[in-house]
């Protein structure tokens, strides 16, 4: 990657860890990083916008943007085609934006193919019994989708080595810190800074 494109951050989590509170808390922190805005066919949920939470599609589109290459990833959840806008990722970084993909454990693995250097973070719940009582504590789920979705959990977390970063969400506040410090982290590396900071940093080599 050169050092004038954009990170792109991968958050991976299985369901009822939290993910989706947790990002939407590092993006009102980090306003710099951009949130990708995924294609779907599932139905939209109460109070989801078409366009900001997902572009909602009929299965007919998905499938013809799958023909036509548009994803940089995509799979099937839960019954339902998922898929990243491999054009807008391509210029949003290009442009020097910082991206974030809030995606399932196989896309993290088909864009890490295509970007190696994308950071992977994983959202670990604090243990399988709170993931469970989460999960139960939802009331939407039968018994047997949440037996179905710890048996999934367990197969995630089994994968947690192929993540850079591992961010337990027990406490809700400090896992919000803790994943903001990952971004910071890696958007205060030298060479990103180096780029950012040009002009200063002529001015002060100058001058020594
Ligand atoms: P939900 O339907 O609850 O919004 O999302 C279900 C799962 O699909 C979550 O794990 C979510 O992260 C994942 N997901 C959302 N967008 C994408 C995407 O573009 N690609 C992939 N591979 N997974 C996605």
């Amino acid at each position: 990657m050169s050092v004038s494109t954009g990170n792109i951050f991968i958050v991976v989590a299985p369901s009822g860890a939290g993910k989706t509170s947790l990002v939407a808390a590092l993006l009102k922190a980090a306003t710099d990083v951009e949130l990708s805005v995924s294609f779907t066919t599932r139905a939209p949920r109460a109070g989801e916008v078409d366009g900001q939470h997902y572009h909602f599609v009929s299965r007919e589109a998905f499938e013809g943007m799958i023909a036509a290459g548009d994803f940089l990833e995509y799979a099937e959840v839960y019954g339902n085609y998922y898929g990243t806008s491999a054009r807008w990722i391509r210029s949003r970084i290009a442009a020097g934006h910082d991206i974030l993909l809030e995606i399932d454990w196989q896309g993290a693995r088909q864009v890490r193919k295509v970007f190696p250097e994308a950071i992977g973070i994983f959202i670990l719940p604090p243990s399988l019994e709170v993931l469970a009582s989460r999960l139960r504590g939802r009331g939407t789920d039968s018994t047997e989708v949440v037996d179905r979705r710890l048996a999934e959990a367990r197969a995630e977390i089994a994968l947690l080595g192929e993540y850079d970063y591992a961010v337990v969400n027990d406490e809700f506040e400090l896992a919000c810190t803790d994943l903001l410090s990952v971004v910071r982290a890696v958007q205060l590396r030298t060479p990103r800074q180096c780029q950012r900071l040009a002009s200063v940093l002529t001015q002060m080599q100058a001058a020594s």
